[in-house]
């Protein structure tokens, strides 16, 4: 006889959760993205015709990962490589990480200035960890992905400070040093998740400048440090190039922590191979956190990442392809939305620069954000999801578009049927 679990609750399990967490915890929400697209899995379910640009993932049977890393995981494996990794990664693979960083951004670090985990997030986490504690002052900008949630998780003095798309939703120099002054950890993600937007060269060069300033004049007190998310650095367009700060402004680097995976530029979201690149001052520390969270990524997964990353021709080639097969998806909504905009349609985009997304407007006045997704969703089957996901509060009408999930033939009859609703809405 099994004990039945559900006769030892409380009836009101919302008011038992809340009594029983912390205040922090309980205040926390999931993710709006998440929930977006449970939504359109269901209405595919009913079996509609759906094109889902909602989830910043890839839909394997469109972005294959790179067949060496099937292989060599799979080999690892057959091998019994199946014990524990040590907590900063095999040795291996933070040689691989930090080769891959010289070779491709100039930048040595070294393996000890690396330390590996389970995909991006648990070094950004940690990288809250190390740098934040409750009440602290945090700097980010808006739209962004996800750092609302940390911020709360930490429970720090968070400012999210507005951008435009004039600046491609990135802040200017002078934003961010007006917000410096007793700021702990900035935190920045460059290509932009939601936008699809590669922060300026000049830009980026004049914010590390202003850290290095700020630092300096602190002196002895705690440094401002700096999250450069660049998760998907390997995904810009040619004429976008990636640049980390420590490339333009070097004396910066004892303030950088490089937050990357190979989720994205490798499409290997659900591998959870990712890693930090940081001073190697810090590398022990992170090392700590991570190894204390048990965030490692597997060990055949790690061995894996290690003979792709060495091996040039294969990461060059692989990243060729996946850049044509997102710039192909990108490009077709974008000049798909611009003629539709020429027309006089109230439409709008951003040229896409990098990452997987397009920041894409609806100006349907007297509209909520949601209510123009939901018009897209049920009468164009077109889902996207809203900025207000990303932190920015008002009802703007720009969306985020994701291409990862889709099949190029889904895009010319998603746009005929957005035009059709768009025309139908804005000259009833
Ligand atoms: N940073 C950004 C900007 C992202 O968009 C994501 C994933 N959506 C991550 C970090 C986390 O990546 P991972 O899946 O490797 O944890």
């Amino acid at each position: 006889m099994s004990i039945n679990i559900q006769e030892h609750l409380d009836d009101d399990t919302d008011d038992a959760c809340r009594r029983a967490v912390t205040e922090s915890v309980d205040g926390l929400r999931g993710s709006q993205i998440l929930a977006i697209a449970t939504s359109v899995r269901a209405l595919l379910a009913e079996g509609k015709e759906v094109c889902n640009l909602t989830v910043g993932d890839f839909k394997p049977s469109e972005f294959p990962v790179p067949d060496l890393l099937v292989q060599e995981i799979q080999a690892a494996v057959a091998r019994g490589e199946t014990n524990y990794p040590p907590s900063d990664g095999l040795p291996v693979l933070r040689e691989a990480i930090a080769g891959l960083y010289e070779r491709e951004l100039g930048l040595d670090y070294g393996a000890d200035g690396v330390v590996v985990c389970s995909g991006a997030r648990p070094v950004l986490y940690a990288t809250w960890r190390l740098f934040t504690d409750p009440g602290d002052k945090t700097v980010s900008f808006l739209p962004a992905w996800n750092v609302g949630y940390y911020a709360h998780i930490f429970q720090t003095d968070h400012h999210f400070i507005g951008t435009a798309p004039e600046t491609n939703f990135f802040p200017t120099v002078e934003q961010v040093k007006a917000a410096l002054p007793g700021t702990r950890l900035l935190v920045m993600n460059s290509p932009l998740n939601p936008t699809g937007t590669v922060i300026d060269k000049d830009v980026l060069r004049g914010i590390a400048q202003a850290i290095v300033d700020e630092n300096k004049r602190r002196g002895s007190a705690p440094p401002c440090m700096l999250m450069w998310d660049a998760v998907y650095w390997q995904l810009t367009k040619d004429a976008f190039p990636f640049y980390s700060p420590v490339q333009l402004v070097p004396e910066v680097a004892p303030y950088v922590v490089h937050i990357d995976a190979i989720s994205k530029g490798f499409a290997a979201t659900g591998l959870r191979v990712g890693w930090a690149v940081l001073p190697p001052y810090l590398q022990k520390k992170m090392k700590a956190v991570i190894g204390h969270m048990g965030a490692w990524a597997g060990r055949p997964e790690q061995i894996a990442t290690a003979a792709l990353l060495n091996n040039e021709h294969v990461v060059s080639t692989y990243n060729q392809w996946i850049k044509r097969e997102i710039n192909a998806r990108l490009d077709a909504l974008y000049a798909g939305i611009t003629a539709m905009k020429a027309d006089g349609l109230p439409l709008d985009a951003i040229e896409p620069q990098g990452a997987i997304y397009l920041s894409f407007r609806v100006d349907l006045p007297g509209r909520t954000n949601e209510s123009i997704r939901a018009l897209l969703l049920d009468e164009a089957g077109m889902a996207v999801v809203p900025f207000q996901a990303f932190d920015m509060p008002e009802d703007s009408g720009w969306f985020r578009i994701s291409v990862g999930a889709v099949g190029q033939a889904e895009i010319p009859p998603m746009l005929a049927r957005l035009e059709r609703l768009i025309q139908r809405e804005a000259r009833p």
